[in-house]
């Protein structure tokens, strides 16, 4: 499963991050995840739980951005939001899109240490 494998390197990331500063605890991850990404949320967040077990993030808040996915049309010149990979340009119907945006997946916050 995909995203079972994205989840191990978002964890192994967070686990490094606190090993680096010296904790063993993460209360919070921030994580950015494009809308064309490939990701589908539901599993990654299984898969987080499960990989998150026994480490530093294990019952840390997890925060999503996810940033609008857009292409370049060819026929509209012009950047379009586009939801969906394969889909047509939402103001002309061309499939002659190259995508531009919306496919970034990264972690982009920590919080470390407890909450109190
Ligand atoms: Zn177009």
């Amino acid at each position: 499963m995909h995203e079972m494998s994205l989840a191990q390197s978002i964890v192994e990331i967070v686990e490094n991050t606190a090993e680096a500063n010296n904790t063993r605890k993460v209360s919070k991850v921030k994580l950015i995840v494009g809308e064309l990404a490939g990701v589908e949320m539901h599993a990654l967040m299984q898969g987080l739980k499960i990989a998150s077990q026994e480490t530093p993030m294990e019952g840390a808040e997890i925060e999503i951005e996810r940033p609008q996915g857009t292409a370049w049309c060819m026929m509209c010149q012009k950047t379009v939001p586009l939801h969906r990979r394969g889909d047509a340009c939402p103001e002309c119907g061309s499939y002659q899109l190259s995508i531009n945006g919306g496919t970034e997946f990264r972690v982009s916050e920590l919080e470390l240490g407890d909450d109190e």
